[in-house]
């Protein structure tokens, strides 16, 4: 059985009202670990598991952390995450909760990761956050959920980080007959690492990640996302973070559900009624979730930003 669960396929009014098309919301923020990661590294667990695995490693003080750690405990395989100094003490409690050896180590993620590869021993099994084929088809199902209800988007809209996501939705596209589906890549200022690629033509990697939407801040996409943009149907999209920010403030009012400004980097494209949604009568929107926002935090950006 999959670890995660399938979710809500909803129209929303408000949203529908704010973008002028039809927005339908793939609910993934109801996933029990709080994100849709756990839709990939929950297929890749039970992959490495069958495979013999003794423990799962991972060094996201993230989602992608965070879905492993639920993914072991329902496995019974132990997991130990590895995280900067910088992660927050939200994140910490959360993995904690999910009963995983946490070793918290470096200033920066790339020490926190450089620590968890020193780890790995021969039956240990490593969980990339974004760049892994079984993350991707994981993500699939998604779409697999969406496609069996047989309403077919005029597009997709999500946010991109590592650019996992963006994989997983256009594979689950491309195997149910939707691969024309244009897709609304959506980024924050200050961790464009997509957007920076596909203007540079080739993946360059970011000096610095300088959004607080810290689930969108890897340096570089991967390969497969990359070469997935270059194929004519993803339109890069940036937003602030002074947007995505209020985009999660408005979605808690619109339809009481929390989500990280992550994932209000998609709703932002929504409320703000952004002209690249134009050409569409229906729009598919990845509600990606994230579990490390408490209420205050939003208040706290809020206040910061204005
Ligand atoms: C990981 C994550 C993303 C970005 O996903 P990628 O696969 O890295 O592109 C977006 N939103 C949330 C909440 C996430 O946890």
């Amino acid at each position: 059985m999959a670890l995660h669960i399938p979710t809500p396929l909803m129209e929303s009014s408000p949203l529908s009202r704010a973008a002028g098309c039809a927005v339908w919301l793939k609910l993934e923020c109801m996933q029990p670990p709080g994100s849709f990661k756990i839709r990939g590294i929950g297929a890749a667990c039970e992959h490495y598991a069958r495979q013999g695995a003794k423990r799962f490693v991972s060094s996201s003080g993230g989602n992608a952390g965070l879905a492993v750690a639920y993914a072991g405990r329902l496995l019974g395989v132990p997991v130990t995450v590895v995280v900067p100094a910088t992660t927050s003490q939200r994140a910490i409690e959360l993995l904690q909760q999910e009963g995983a050896e946490l070793i918290v180590h470096g200033a920066s993620w790339q020490e926190a990761n450089a620590m968890a590869q020193s780890l790995l021993q021969e039956t240990d099994a490593f969980l990339h956050p974004f760049d892994n084929p079984l993350l991707w088809s994981g993500h699939a199902s998604m779409i697999d959920e969406v496609a069996a209800t047989g309403n077919r988007p005029d597009a997709v809209l999500l946010s991109v980080g590592g650019g996992g996501l963006m994989s997983g939705v256009m594979e689950g596209l491309a195997r149910n007959g939707w691969g024309d589906v244009p897709v609304l890549a959506v980024e924050t200022q200050g961790a464009a690492s997509l957007h920076a690629a596909m203007q540079a033509g080739r993946r360059v990697e970011l000096e610095a990640v300088t959004s607080l939407a810290t689930s969108l801040g890897a340096r570089q996409v991967c390969e497969q996302a990359f070469a997935l943009s270059q194929g004519g149907k993803v339109h890069s999209v940036l937003v602030s973070d002074r947007q995505a920010v209020a985009a999660c403030s408005r979605f808690l009012d619109d339809h009481r559900l929390l989500v990280e400004p992550a994932c209000g980097a998609a709703l932002a494209v929504a409320y703000a009624r952004a002209p690249e949604l134009a050409a569409f009568r229906s729009v598919l929107l990845i509600v990606c979730g994230g579990a490390t926002a408490t209420a205050d935090n939003l208040r706290q950006w809020t206040a910061q930003l204005a």
